[in-house]
């Protein structure tokens, strides 16, 4: 008894189709925007890039929608929103009086009061607004008590009245709590649109995934049993290392392998097909890459050293001492990718909304494993495999304990700080355990793909295959050899030369590994130090026993005073253990100089 039910309202869908054009929603998309239509808080917990706007976009323009108010941090960025919605969703939608402005931006600075005057006579579908706006009271009536409001505020409440408004949207959420890594007071202030709005459903966004943050959120913001939506916080296409800075020009090699690498192989991939090497590779290219230093000193200084390398026009910095003139350029430059590469602070952040970022480097670890997640998420937005790399020294980490951004912090969320620091610096150090499990534990999740990704610099050293027909300890026994000959700079090594480089010594006669590899091997052999399988006879043991089990192949040269043995990775060797890390710094090279 199948009764097809025929309604002649819109459905969400058809309202999607036509403002948007997006034909499905994504998983959780639906359910959020019919929990707050029904009048329900809300908490999207998605990451960077998962389609949040929607959410309190969509309750608005859907068949008798009522107005979405949006507070968000960044006035550039509302302004960005504004701009690109009326340009397309307001297009399509009816106006009323050849008026196809939908939404529109309200600061407290602003002095034309036209925007306003049509706020509050029902022009717009979707405002947003700064914080500052909802919480500002102009005479000295205190902040907070809900006897004083300000004069917004009772505007708001009028509208309100006369039932206009539909949801209440808190973009960035994270910045409500202490806890996080970006806590604004006008945030905190927020608190008041309970209170002073009742009734009028809240809905929290942000991209965080950590746990007591999120709860603050909902505290804060006095949410009752709020519908959650939350993804997972797993970056599969971020392709994860840190290393141990070695000096400034080794480091800064190094950097220069990391944001010339993809496109190379980008455009090499791309031109396969044609199996013929395009002239253009010759010349190094650059990816839309981001390096974070902790200090404007060093982003000065980083910068000045990678123009010096790669050109002026390439490399552009950003931080918290320019003007706003200066670092909305550099910001424009990167967007259109006119300029590369942005050295930069963490005030390089919200509101980067460029998909193609293919490098992401750490000069200097972060402050949090927060922090640092949400730097290298900028990443491979787009979904194609970026790099992700963290350079690190001991001192990085100590020096974030003292009090020069601490400062404010209630002694219990800086104990929850100096955690997160420690958590990172656990994180950088970890030369076994897969990087992305680790990042996914932090953030209290499980990760899908079981114990290794296959793709972080530890999971593929770690890698296990044929360990077994050698009888050796893969990591701390097989690789060390393996990847020394995988890195020699003439692709093959004398047994002396060999194992003097897998013991982390520096050869008479100059460096016999590529400059790149090096700090891996310093950074292994110092790890091995305290392991018995130190010396050189061991390693030529086991030389003997990857020759018999073919991964090495042995050669004989002739000198002028005698013979010796010569050896490098057999075919077998590559194909086993150096398939699938074509994007790892030590690769690079060689599939850009084949
Ligand atoms: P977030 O705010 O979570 O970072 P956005 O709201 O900016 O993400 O959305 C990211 C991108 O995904 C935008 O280009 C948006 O238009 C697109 N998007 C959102 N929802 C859908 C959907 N249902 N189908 C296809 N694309 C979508
Ligand atoms: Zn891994």
């Amino acid at each position: 008894t199948s009764q097809t039910k025929t309604t002649t309202t819109t459905t969400l869908k058809e309202t999607l189709e036509k403002y948007y054009g997006y034909s499905n929603f994504r998983p959780g998309q639906e359910e959020v925007i019919k929990a707050a239509m029904e009048g329900r808080d809300t908490c999207v917990f998605w990451s960077t890039g998962s389609g949040k706007s929607l959410a309190y976009q969509l309750p608005a323009l859907h068949e008798g929608g009522k107005m979405s108010i949006v507070v968000s941090p960044l006035i550039s960025l509302m302004q960005d929103q504004v701009t690109a919605l009326n340009n397309t969703v307001g297009n399509i939608a009816d106006g009323s009086g050849g008026n196809n402005d939908i939404a529109c931006f309200l600061g407290s600075g602003q002095t034309d009061t036209t925007v306003e005057e049509r706020v509050f006579r029902g022009d717009y579908k979707i405002v947003f607004v700064t914080p500052e706006k909802i919480s500002f009271v102009s005479d000295d009536g205190g902040f907070g008590s809900s006897s004083s409001s300000s004069v917004f505020m009772q505007r708001l409440q009028s509208l309100k009245a006369m039932n206009k408004i539909g949801l209440i949207a808190i973009d960035e959420a994270h910045c409500i709590s202490q806890w996080g890594h970006d806590f604004r007071v006008s945030y905190k202030k927020l608190a008041v649109l309970r209170d002073q709005l009742p009734g009028i459903p809240i809905m929290a966004l942000t991209a965080t995934a950590v746990k007591h943050v999120r709860e603050d959120i909902s505290k804060t913001l006095k949410l009752s049993n709020p519908y959650i939506a939350t993804n997972s916080v797993d970056r599969p296409n971020l392709r994860i290392q840190c290393h141990r800075k070695v000096d400034f020009s080794s480091d800064l090699n190094y950097i220069v392998s990391q944001i010339t690498a993809a496109a190379s192989i980008q455009e090499k991939q791309q031109h396969q097909q044609k199996r013929a090497l395009p002239a253009s590779l010759a010349k190094p290219k650059y990816d839309s890459s981001i390096i974070y230093c902790a200090t404007i000193k060093e982003v000065v200084q980083l910068t000045g050293a990678l123009q010096h390398r790669i050109g002026v026009e390439n490399v552009a910095m950003y931080h918290g001492s320019m003007t706003p003139q200066d670092r909305h350029d550099a910001h424009m430059r990167f967007l259109s990718s006119e300029c590369k590469v942005v050295v930069a602070t963490t005030a390089f952040g919200m509101g980067i909304d460029k998909a193609d970022v293919r490098t992401v480097i750490h000069m200097g670890a972060p402050k949090t494993m927060e922090e640092y997640y949400q730097q290298i998420g900028r990443a491979g937005r787009d979904g194609i495999a970026s790099n992700v790399s963290m350079l690190f020294s001991d001192n990085d980490f100590s020096k974030f304990s003292g009090d020069f951004y601490t400062k404010g912090l209630t002694k219990e969320s800086l104990q929850t700080q100096l955690n997160s620091t420690e958590k990172l610096k656990q994180y950088a150090i970890e030369r076994e355990k897969c990087r992305r499990a680790m990042i996914l534990e932090h953030f209290e999740e499980t990760p899908l793909f079981g114990s290794q990704c296959g793709t972080c610099d530890n999971c593929i050293r770690c890698k296990t295959i044929k360990a077994d027909d050698l009888q050796r300890n893969l990591l701390n026994e097989v690789m060390p050899v393996l990847l020394t000959l995988k890195h020699s700079a003439k692709g093959s090594l004398s047994t002396t030369d060999l194992v003097d480089a897998v013991l982390g010594k520096n050869s008479k006669k100059g460096s016999v590994l590529n400059h790149q590899w090096q700090r891996f091997q310093i950074d292994e052999a110092k790890k091995r130090a305290d392991k018995n399988s130190t010396n050189q006879h061991f390693y030529k043991e086991v030389l003997g026993s990857l020759v018999r089990a073919n991964y090495v192949t042995e050669k004989n040269v002739k000198g002028a005073y005698g013979s010796w043995n010569v050896y490098s990775l057999s075919p077998k060797a590559r194909m086993e253990f150096f398939v699938d890390d074509s994007l790892s710094p030590a690769t690079t090279k060689e599939m850009i100089l084949p």
